[in-house]
C-alpha cells in the first residue's frame, strides 16, 4: 500500500464518530472536562453539561448529513434494535430548525411492549426507557446519528445486554483496586476489562443463496450432501484471498474504520468460503457495541457485493462451523495490563494472585460461561471436534502450570538460565511470557497477557460472556480481599491463599487435548461438569449459587436471571421450530417432487427400453432406490410434522425447549439424512437446490 493510502486511513478513520477529539474541538473546556469525568470514572452526568454536549453533537451531525438520531439499544433479541426521530422542530411560518436537547440525548422511551422481557413486563407496562451510555462514542450511520443507549422497563427492570455488562465491569473494577491496594498501588483508581473478539463468518453467493429457503429462514442449510471436496486439504486456512472476497473485506474495513472500528486482522479460516476478521482490543462494553456494528456491516456490505456473509454458527454439516473467541484482559488505569506476568517478583505475585482468582472463578463458576456460549446454532458446534468441547476447562501452559505445581508444593521451578527459585511471595520465578505454546481446543486458554474464550457461537453478542467472566472474578477477587486485608503478615497470608485456591480448584486446568475422548472420561471423573446442549445449562443461570452473584454484585436481580432464562429458553424452542417448518416445507414442496419426477422419469425409461427390447436393470434398481427414499422422506416428514405439533402439549419454557432438543431435534436429523441420500443419487439437473459444492466452492 502506498504512503498515501496510508495517510487516507488515519484521516478518515473515525470520522464518522463524536470521539474524543471531536468532543475536545468542539465543546467548551469546562462541559469537556465534566464529561471525560463521567466517561473516565463515572461521575454522573450533569444535566446542564448533556444540554450543550447534545447540541454540539447535533450541530456536528447536521453537518455531516445526518436528519435524524436513534437510541441505539441491544435487547435480548441478540440484535440491535432503533428508533429513529428527525431533528426537526416547527417554528411557524411552516419553517423548522433542527434540535436536539440534553433531555432527548439522555433519555428515551421507545415502546417497549415487542421485546422480549421473559416476562418480566406486562404487556399493559408497554414503556421503556433507553439512557446514553457516554462511554460509548456516538456516531452517524445512514443518515442519522446513533447514541448507544442501555434499555430498561418502566419499573427499571434490565432489558437489555448493555446495562448487565456496565454493571459487571463496574463491580470487576471495584473488587479488583482493592486488592490493587493490597500490593502497593496506589495510583488505580480503576480498573477496566477489555475485549478484542475475533469473529468468524462465511461468505456465499447471493444468486444461489435466494434458491435456498432454510438459508433464508434459517441462517444455516437444513439439508445438504457432502460435496467431494471439503476442508481435508486445509488450503484454505490462510489460504490467497479471491478477488471478489477481497474487494469485500476492503470496502468493509472502510467502513468500520470510519465508524472508528479498530479492524485489524482478515484472514481465510479453515472451511471453504470462511472468513475471520479481528480488531484491536477496547474496553468490554465498545468492543461489544463495535462488535455488533460490524457483524451488521458485514452483512449489509456483503449484500453490495452480490454475496450473502452468514454468521450462524453452523452454516454447513461436515465443515468446520463459525465461532467468536472472546479475548479478555484486565487493566488498570494507569496502564497496567494485569494479566501480564510482568517482570518483577512483586509484578509476579499480584499476576498470580489474580491467575488464582480467575481459576476458582472458572472452576465454582464453570455453567455460567457455558451458559453464555448456549444457543440453538452453537450447539452444533461445541463438542464437535472442531470447538472446544462443552465441558469448561483452563488451559494455562507448560510453564505457568510448573509455576503453580511449584506453589502447591512448596517447590522450585527453573527460570532462564538453570537458576532455581524457591517460590516465596517475595521470589518468584521471572516467567518468560509463554506466547508459542497455543492449545487450540482449550475453552479458555491463556495466551501470555490475556485469556482467551473459545466457546462462543459467532452470531452471539459478547456481552453475555463478559458479564459472566466479570462477575466471577469480582467474586473472587472480593474473597481474596477479605482475607487478605485481614491479615497481619501478608506475604504468608498470601502464599497461604494461593496454595490453597491452587489445590482446591486445580481442577479445572487442563492442558491437554480437549477434542479428545479420554478428556470427557478425565473430566467427568474430576466431576467438571459437561453440559452438552443449551437446555441442560441453561435452567442454572438461576441456581441459587449464581443468583447469589450476580445480586452481590447488583449485575442482575433474581427476576432478572429468570427472565433471561426464560428468554433464552423460548428462543432455543422457537428456533428449532423455524428450521422444522422450514425442513417439512422444502421436503414437501422441493425434495419429494424431485424424487417423484426422477422416479418417473426412470419409470417410463424402463417402459420404452423394455418396448424396444433393451436392457433396463440400471434404471430398474435406481428407479427402486429413488421410489424408496422418497417414501422414507415421505414417512420422516410425517413424523416430523407429528413431532412440531406435539410441541403444543408441553408446558413451560424448559420443557417445551427440551421437547424441541428431545422431540424435534431428533426428527429433522432423520429427515435429512434420508434426504441428504436422495441427493445423492439424483442428477444435478433434477435436485432442486444449489448443492454444497456450489455454495462452498463457488464464491
Ligand atoms: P492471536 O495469536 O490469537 O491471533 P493476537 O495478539 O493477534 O493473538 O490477538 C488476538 C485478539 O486479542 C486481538 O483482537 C487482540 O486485539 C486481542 N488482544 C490483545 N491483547 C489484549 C488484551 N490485553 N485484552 C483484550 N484483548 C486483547
Ligand atoms: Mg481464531
Amino acid at each position: 500500500m502506498s504512503e498515501e493510502k496510508i495517510q487516507g486511513v488515519a484521516e478518515y478513520f473515525g470520522c464518522n464518530v463524536f470521539n474524543e477529539e471531536t468532543m475536545r474541538a468542539r465543546l467548551p473546556k469546562n462541559v469537556f472536562k465534566s464529561l471525560m469525568k463521567t466517561r473516565k470514572m463515572g461521575v454522573p452526568l450533569d444535566p446542564d453539561v448533556a444540554e450543550v454536549v447534545a447540541s454540539a453533537m447535533k450541530d456536528w451531525a447536521v453537518e455531516k448529513g445526518a436528519t435524524h438520531y436513534t437510541h441505539w439499544f441491544q435487547p435480548m433479541t441478540g440484535v440491535t434494535a432503533e428508533k429513529h426521530d428527525s431533528f426537526i422542530s416547527p417554528v411557524g411560518d411552516g419553517k423548522v430548525i433542527m434540535e436536539f436537547s440534553g433531555k432527548e440525548l439522555v433519555k428515551g422511551e421507545p415502546d417497549a411492549s415487542s421485546f422480549p422481557s421473559g416476562g418480566l413486563r406486562a404487556t399493559f407496562e408497554a414503556r421503556g426507557y433507553t439512557a446514553w451510555d457516554p462511554t460509548s462514542d456516538a456516531f452517524i450511520k445512514d443518515g442519522s446519528l446513533y447514541i448507544p443507549t442501555a434499555f430498561c422497563s418502566y419499573t427499571g427492570e434490565v432489558l437489555d445486554k448493555k446495562t448487565p455488562l456496565l454493571r459487571s465491569m463496574e463491580a470487576v473494577s471495584e473488587q479488583a483496586v482493592r486488592v490493587l491496594r493490597l500490593f502497593g498501588n496506589t495510583t488505580a483508581t480503576r480498573v477496566t476489562t477489555t475485549v478484542g473478539p475475533e469473529q468468524e463468518y462465511f461468505l456465499v453467493d447471493k444468486k444461489l443463496y435466494d434458491q435456498r429457503k432454510d438459508l433464508i429462514f434459517t441462517g444455516r442449510t437444513l439439508f445438504g450432501a457432502k460435496s467431494p471436496k471439503g476442508q481435508e486439504l486445509e488450503d484454505h486456512y490462510f489460504g490467497n484471498i479471491k478477488t471478489r472476497v477481497a474487494e469485500y473485506m476492503k470496502e468493509l474495513d472502510t467502513e468500520l474504520w470510519k465508524l472508528g472500528i479498530l479492524a485489524k486482522t482478515k484472514h481465510n479460516e479453515v472451511a471453504p468460503a470462511q472468513h475471520e476478521l479481528a480488531p484491536i482490543f477496547s474496553t468490554s462494553n465498545i468492543a461489544a457495541d463495535h462488535n455488533q456494528l460490524t457483524m451488521e456491516l458485514m452483512k449489509k456490505i456483503a449484500l453490495k457485493h452480490g454475496l450473502v456473509c452468514l454468521l450462524h454458527e453452523k452454516p454447513f454439516a461436515g465443515v468446520n462451523g463459525s465461532g467468536k473467541h472472546n479475548n479478555w484482559s484486565i487493566s488498570t488505569n494507569d496502564g497496567q495490563n494485569l494479566l501480564d506476568p510482568g517482570d518483577t517478583p512483586a509484578e509476579n505475585a499480584q499476576f498470580l494472585t489474580f491467575l488464582c482468582a480467575i481459576i476458582k472463578g472458572v472452576h465454582e463458576y464453570a455453567p455460567l460461561l457455558r451458559i453464555a456460549a448456549s444457543s440453538a446454532g452453537n450447539d452444533h458446534r461445541l463438542g464437535a471436534n472442531e470447538a472446544p468441547p462443552a465441558i469448561v476447562s483452563m488451559f494455562i501452559g507448560d510453564e505457568l502450570q510448573k509455576v503453580i505445581e511449584a506453589i502447591e508444593n512448596d517447590g522450585t521451578v527453573e527460570s532462564g538460565a538453570g537458576t532455581k527459585f524457591q517460590l516465596g511471595v517475595g521470589i518468584l520465578p521471572n516467567f518468560i511470557k509463554d506466547t508459542t505454546d497455543r492449545n487450540r481446543t482449550s475453552p479458555f486458554a491463556f495466551t501470555g497477557n490475556k485469556f482467551e474464550f473459545r466457546m462462543l457461537g459467532s452470531a452471539d453478542s459478547i456481552s453475555c460472556t463478559n458479564i459472566m467472566l466479570n462477575t466471577i472474578v469480582a467474586k473472587e477477587l472480593s474473597e481474596f480481599a477479605d482475607i487478605l486485608e485481614k491479615a497481619d503478615d501478608f506475604d504468608k497470608a498470601l502464599k497461604d491463599l494461593l496454595k490453597k485456591t491452587i489445590k482446591e480448584h486445580k481442577a479445572v486446568i487442563f492442558n491437554g487435548n480437549g477434542y479428545s475422548a479420554e478428556w470427557v472420561e478425565e473430566a467427568a471423573r474430576r466431576g467438571l461438569p459437561n453440559l452438552v446442549s443449551t437446555v441442560d445449562c441453561v435452567p442454572l443461570f438461576a441456581a441459587d449459587e449464581n443468583v447469589a452473584i450476580f445480586e452481590q454484585f447488583k449485575v442482575y436481580t433474581r427476576s432478572e436471571i429468570e427472565s433471561r432464562t426464560e428468554v433464552l429458553l423460548e428462543n432455543y424452542g422457537k428456533v428449532i421450530n423455524i428450521e422444522a417448518l422450514t425442513m417439512i416445507d422444502m421436503a414437501r414442496k422441493d425434495i419429494i417432487p424431485a424424487g417423484l419426477e426422477f422416479a418417473k422419469f426412470l419409470a417410463e425409461s424402463v417402459v420404452t427400453k423394455n418396448s424396444a427390447g433393451i436392457d433396463s436393470s440400471v434404471e430398474k434398481k435406481l428407479a427402486d432406490k429413488v421410489s424408496g427414499l422418497v417414501a422414507s422422506i415421505d414417512s420422516a416428514t410425517a413424523v416430523l410434522e407429528d413431532k412440531v405439533l406435539g410441541a403444543k402439549n408441553t408446558e413451560g419454557a424448559e420443557a417445551t425447549a427440551k421437547y424441541f432438543r428431545n422431540e424435534v431435534f431428533s426428527a429433522m436429523q432423520s429427515l435429512r439424512a434420508v434426504a441428504d441420500e436422495l441427493e445423492t443419487v439424483c442428477p444435478e439437473k433434477v435436485w432442486p437446490f444449489p448443492t454444497y459444492g456450489d455454495l462452498l466452492f463457488r464464491v
